[in-house]
């Protein structure tokens, strides 16, 4: 079949010290991985892992000025380390859940925390919360051999400055190899998959003109500013 129109390219990740592209395909995102934030947010933090998705055109490469989205009066950060999948795996073993990952970079899983109350109060799915246009701004990808002891590596995030996440990698509940694992048991991993990886406790709201600095120790850094609110779209 011939398509009766053409859609846009895939949604690309920046490679970092590399003129290449990361042609992104899914994005899986892990909920409350670390303990003080999922009791932040009025959770036992003693769960199994789940995670939810977003599309990858809410990609926001590299950063830049992301707009205060239409529809809600509590726009939220989340920092966190993303995983960059270059390998395909369904089922793996935590012991060859290393051998998917591509690289490493800072993310914002950027969350209407007004609608997600909302709807898990209501036992409603979380797609206006968290899977929306520029929802998910993406650092560059340093490649996996190059960003060694990330596992260990201090997160954090500043909004103008002042900092107010200030987590570490090796306290996430489900590490890496946990989360490729379970992820893969329910959907074949594929390369050009990103997977947000939970975010430490701290998350708030931010207001247009915010300038958010996420930044994770051998990682380059993730600078969003955010724009001024979207109108309704109609
Ligand atoms: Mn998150």
């Amino acid at each position: 079949m011939t398509p009766c129109f053409t859609l846009p390219d895939r949604p690309m990740a920046a490679i970092d010290g590399g003129s290449e592209g990361f042609p992104v395909g899914r994005i899986f995102c892990i909920g409350r991985n670390y303990r003080a934030h999922a009791e932040e947010m009025g959770m036992d933090a003693r769960e199994a892992p789940f995670f939810f998705t977003k599309w990858a055109e809410a990609l926001v490469p590299g950063g830049g000025t992301v707009p205060y989205p239409p529809e809600t009066q509590d726009y939220q950060f989340e920092a966190e380390l993303v995983l960059a999948i270059g390998r395909p795996g369904a089922a793996v073993a935590e012991a060859q859940a290393p051998d998917l990952i591509f690289g490493y970079a800072v993310g914002l899983d950027m969350t209407r925390r007004d609608l997600q109350a909302e709807a898990r109060g209501k036992s409603r799915p979380w797609d206006t919360a968290k899977n929306f246009a520029h929802s998910a701004p993406l650092g560059p990808i340093r490649l996996a051999a190059a960003a060694g002891g990330v596992d260990s590596a201090a997160l954090q995030l500043r909004v103008n400055g002042a900092v107010r996440q200030n987590g570490r990698i090796a306290d996430m509940i489900w590490n890496c190899r946990e989360i490729l694992a379970y992820i893969s048991r329910f959907e074949r991993l594929l390369p050009g998959d990103l997977v947000y990886t939970g975010t430490p406790a701290g998350v708030g709201p931010v207001r247009p003109g915010d300038v958010l600095d996420a930044t994770i120790e051998g990682l380059p850094p993730l600078r969003v500013t955010i724009g001024e609110k979207e109108p309704p779209f109609r």
